[in-house]
């Protein structure tokens, strides 16, 4: 069979895109008038595009392709399994041999007191489940008046009607009305961004408070679930002061609230453990699951739920009545249960907790002595670079927020590396299989990329 990229050279490609796809967090108007990028292959971290660049895939897709792209034994999984049965739904009194070598195996990878799974297609269907689930638990539990989650500004859980409630994005937000009722903000701990004159651990409790000021004026008796990412990924990779969790575990101990913590990115490896809730070693009644668990191979999600949950949603009877066609779905079941296996046998959590992720940290975090960064992060294989005029106070912005991030970002391409842009700031979260030179050269580039946006800024009189 003949690839489409193969017939059709890059600009007609674009030029057809441009009449007929409408794209993802885009403003389409102007993507249309710029041309899209063509990615054609893709193997290990290295992405090659439709002029036969290789660029570094510094974000594993969309923080997803955890053991990197191109890995024949998922292909392989997914062919036998499209062989044998492509489809069959998981309603009706059914199940099938794949889904239930995974439900297994996540009960077995998740914490001790987490030992069922409800599965979806997308880490968006997984918090529009955990917003339902909760709810029903409640009721079920006899406290249907507990309606109310609590999520947090700048928190990121998805873009469905559910998932851009749950999360805090303003400019979500305003458009179509959101969120819907039932749902509550509190700030986020972004010490960086919004820590004022407080020690980065004084902000971490006084963020943490805000939470239980939430409480009380809502009343406990209203709340339902408190909901949130154990580092904010696309708020900015957002790393919590220290005194942060441990202050919000003690709050929601006092409070008869569910805690849910939406490991979508930082599951399946990402911090250098099986969940962001053991790094930080949080005790979470849901979890919703998806990117990491399939290394973006196929399309598939979760909810891995407690045994307190299930009391509420099992042991008590009755049906819930919520699912996806595609619940379960055996094809993706079987690169999910490939993709783990892969992730086990190559030992990737060890790999990135006591090697690749320490020798990429301390490389990544040097990068905070150039001009234009003011604080550079990492935990696992996930980091940020904060861009600033003014290297020595965090409080002074660029002019137009972003667009330094932007251009930034338009330059690391260039040289090679995709970076994202969050506001003003980079990110990276580049796959688990990454090598050593391969780390020292994603340093290298976006070394060279942060001299060429300086450069550029002190040409045109910014900095
Ligand atoms: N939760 C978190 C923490 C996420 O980062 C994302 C996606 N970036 C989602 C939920 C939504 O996942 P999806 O795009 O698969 O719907």
């Amino acid at each position: 069979m003949t690839a489409v990229s193969n017939i059709y050279p890059t600009a007609s490609l674009q030029a057809i895109d441009a009449a007929h796809h409408i794209h993802p967090f885009t403003d389409t108007k102007e993507l249309n008038e710029e041309g899209t990028r063509i990615i054609t292959r893709a193997d290990g971290v290295w992405l090659t595009d439709s002029d036969g660049n290789r660029i570094m895939d510094g974000m594993a897709g969309l923080w997803c392709v955890q053991v990197g792209h191109g890995r024949p034994e998922i292909a392989d999984a997914v062919h036998k399994q499209m062989s044998e049965l492509s489809y069959y739904n998981t309603f009706f009194k059914t199940t099938h041999p794949p889904v239930v070598a995974l439900a297994e195996k996540l009960a077995q990878l998740a914490p001790p007191h987490m030992n069922h799974v409800f599965f979806c297609s997308s880490g968006s269907e997984a918090n529009d489940t955990v917003f339902r689930m909760v709810r029903h638990y409640w009721a079920q539990m006899g406290k249907p008046e507990k309606q109310v989650i609590i999520g947090r500004w700048n928190g990121y859980h998805g873009s469905t009607v559910a998932g851009t409630s749950l999360g805090g994005m303003k400019a979500m937000h305003e458009q179509g009305n959101m969120p819907i009722p039932g749902v509550h903000h509190v700030d986020q701990p972004y010490w960086f961004g919004e820590g004022g004159d407080m020690s980065s651990d004084e902000f971490g409790i006084h963020v943490a408070r805000k939470l239980v000021q939430a409480i009380d004026e809502i009343g406990e008796d209203k709340v339902a679930a408190f909901i949130a990412e154990p580092i904010q990924g696309a708020g900015g990779v957002i790393i919590p002061p220290e005194t942060y969790w441990p202050e919000v575990k003690r709050i929601l101990k006092e409070r008869d609230i569910l805690f849910v913590a939406d490991e979508v990115i930082c599951g399946f490896g990402r911090l250098g453990t099986w969940f962001g809730s053991e790094y930080f070693g949080l005790e979470p009644d849901l979890m919703p699951i998806a990117k990491g668990l399939s290394s973006g191979y196929l399309p598939i999600g979760g909810v891995l739920v407690s045994d307190r949950v299930c009391e509420g949603l099992i042991d008590k009877g009755g049906e819930f009545y919520h699912g996806y066609t595609y619940s379960g779905h055996p094809a993706c079941a079987a690169a999910a249960l490939a993709n783990l296996e892969i992730m086990e046998s190559e030992n990737l959590i060890g790999y990135v907790a006591d090697d690749i992720g320490p020798y990429l940290q301390q490389r990544w975090k040097a990068l905070g002595d150039h001009p234009l960064v003011g604080e550079a992060r990492m935990v696992g294989l996930m980091g940020a670079i904060e861009l600033v005029p003014n290297k020595g106070d965090r409080s002074v912005k660029f002019a137009h927020e972003g667009s330094v991030g932007t251009m930034c970002r338009d330059l690391s391409f260039q040289n090679g590396l995709v970076m994202r842009a969050v506001r003003d700031s980079m990110i990276i979260s580049p796959p688990l299989v990454l090598s050593h030179e391969e780390a020292d050269l994603l340093v290298a580039t976006t070394k060279k990329t942060l001299d060429a946006t300086y450069n550029e800024l002190k040409r045109t009189g910014q900095v």
